[in-house]
């Protein structure tokens, strides 16, 4: 229910899956990962062959899954996803992997969140194109070895670090994601703006993408605010007035935090004299579980060196004071 959340909310899947880019020509920034990515996949086809697994790896709403549909798209090849917490059983894996056809791309989100008998099944299959399936039941069960056609794991995680080994070393290529800057994310609201028919002016372009935590799909999120905004409340053009206007309903600041960002930060300051003070400490005082400070809010202040951590606590740093327009205690005196 936060316009900044990073994750997607299942509401607005149709939303955003239009805005997808569905060539890697037309994906904004990643440069590196682009160019590394089109060698992959060019090279695999001038083979005629199927290309090494690709595992991509970054924050949420970087554009990961729009990179494992881009990839299906270069290729040629149909794609189908499945994610880490839908596969149950290893069985259920099995039986995806026995239905694919030649060429394929298996996405795979989530990827970190695989249970252990499933990830020693995908393992094999991604090694050797080769499934156990168990048929019969009890004393007369039996495993028979299945090939597989050659198929493309294209995985998608938030925490590479989480990967096992065994099933990292069968990515032929891993792909890192970044934070975009705003002249990108400016880049990604355009071609969205012109995707929905609006009038996006320049300005108003930069500002929302000053106010996007460095996200596609948080940039794009509040571009769809916006021209609800200027539809309702004005002739629908979106201009600068407008994204302020808009944004300030949606309580998103100058540097893109949110209410709840900012009540911590304000609690951190104002109760606390910008700490040091505990997780737990800092949750109770404005009303939240202490889980949520930890990875709702936290990330992107510490990231925006809003907030340190330190082995007491967080602290304030002089960025935050400044940004609430508030003036830290005098430390030792002067
Ligand atoms: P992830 O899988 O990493 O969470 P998605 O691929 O679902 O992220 O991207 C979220 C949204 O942001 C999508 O609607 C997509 O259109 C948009 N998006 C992400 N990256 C880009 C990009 N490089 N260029 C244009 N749009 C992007």
């Amino acid at each position: 229910e936060r316009v900044v959340a990073p994750g997607a909310e299942d509401l607005e899947r149709a939303a955003e899956a239009a805005l997808r880019p569905r060539r890697l020509a037309e994906f904004v920034g990643q440069r590196v990962v682009r160019e590394q990515l089109e060698l992959v996949l060019h090279a695999a086809l001038g083979r005629g062959g199927t290309p090494d697994h690709v595992l991509l790896s970054g924050p949420p709403g970087l554009g990961k899954t729009t990179l494992a549909m881009i990839i299906g798209a270069e290729l040629g090849t149909s794609v189908r996803v499945t994610s880490g917490p839908a596969i149950q059983h290893a069985g259920d894996l099995a039986a995806v992997l026995s239905s694919l056809e030649e060429g394929e791309v298996l996405f795979i989100d989530e990827i970190h969140r695989l249970a252990r008998p499933a990830e020693e099944l995908l393992y094999v299959a991604m090694e050797d194109f080769r499934v156990d399936v168990v048929v019969g039941k009890g004393a007369g069960a039996n495993a028979i070895g299945l090939a597989l056609p050659p198929f493309t794991v294209v995985g998608a995680t938030t925490r590479a670090g989480l990967l096992p080994a065994p099933l990292r070393d069968r990515f032929g290529f891993t792909g890192h994601l970044d934070f975009y800057d705003d002249g990108e994310l400016e880049q990604v609201l355009s071609r969205s703006a012109g995707l929905l028919e609006v009038d996006l002016h320049a300005d108003a372009g930069g500002e929302i993408a000053s106010r996007s935590r460095g996200t596609p799909r948080i940039a794009n999120r509040l571009l769809r605010r916006v021209r609800d905004w200027a539809q309702v409340r004005s002739d629908g053009t979106l201009d600068l007035a407008a994204a302020r206007s808009a944004l300030a309903v949606y309580e998103v600041d100058s540097l893109g935090l949110d209410r709840l960002d900012r009540s911590v930060l304000t609690a951190l300051c104002t109760r606390f004299g910008g700490g040091p003070v505990g997780l737990t400490t800092l949750a109770v005082a404005v009303g939240e579980e202490p889980e949520t400070v930890e990875t709702v809010a936290e990330p992107f202040l510490v990231r925006e060196g809003l907030i340190g951590r330190t082995p007491r606590g967080r602290v304030a740093t002089a960025r935050a004071w400044d940004h609430l327009g508030l003036v830290p205690p005098e430390v030792g005196g002067t």
